[in-house]
């Protein structure tokens, strides 16, 4: 069930927009900045924030993909452990400030497999985060550098991020399950 409207279309352009001038004000400028999206929705994400970044700044920022897969041992029955499928990051990582972007953020599990991967691809000069929402409930020492908005959620409500190059509409909504 469908409860309420967090962002529309202009809200997360607005939200984009004031983190893209984050990004550029905590670390003085792109240079040696780069971006890694977390698939799937946190790729859109990326590629957007580094447009905005190019428009504001008049600099390039490469942008790289993660996928992380949730992945349930069902023989144990530990709970869902977050799992490095693919990696997409054409570029050095080391020396680089590395920017992950996802677009919610919850227990923090898949942002702690995200650090383990970039990790292995170099030494990063630092890793920040960026999330679209953050709906609360962590579970690790993790928070976000940038947010778009906070969404105190319960245990029974979800976020449906809805972007229009994956979902043809471009909106936030709680969901009541
Ligand atoms: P975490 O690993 O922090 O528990 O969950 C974050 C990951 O799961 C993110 O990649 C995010 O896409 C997804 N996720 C967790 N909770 C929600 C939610 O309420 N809505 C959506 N759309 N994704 C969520
Ligand atoms: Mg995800």
């Amino acid at each position: 069930r469908e409860k309420a409207t967090i962002l529309d279309r202009d809200g997360i352009r607005r939200a984009l927009t004031r983190i893209a001038h984050e990004i550029i004000e905590k670390n003085q400028g792109v240079d040696r900045v780069v971006l890694i999206g977390i698939r799937r929705r946190g790729v859109p994400l990326a590629l957007r924030l580094a447009e905005k970044i190019e428009q504001i700044e008049g600099a390039e920022v490469p942008v790289g993909f993660l996928d992380i897969t949730l992945y349930r041992d069902d023989l144990t029955r530990l709970g869902p452990q977050p799992q490095l499928s693919r990696t997409e990051v054409p570029f050095p990582v080391t020396d680089q400030t590395v920017i992950l972007v996802d677009d919610v953020l919850y227990t923090g599990r898949t942002v702690r497999a995200a650090l383990d991967a970039i990790m292995d691809l170099g030494r990063p000069r630092a890793i920040q985060l960026a999330a679209l929402i953050d709906r609360g409930h962590r579970e690790l020492p993790i928070r976000a550098d940038y947010v778009g908005k906070n969404v105190p959620t319960s245990s029974r409500e979800i976020i449906s991020v809805q972007l229009e190059d994956i979902d043809g509409q471009e909106r936030v909504v709680i969901l009541e399950t």
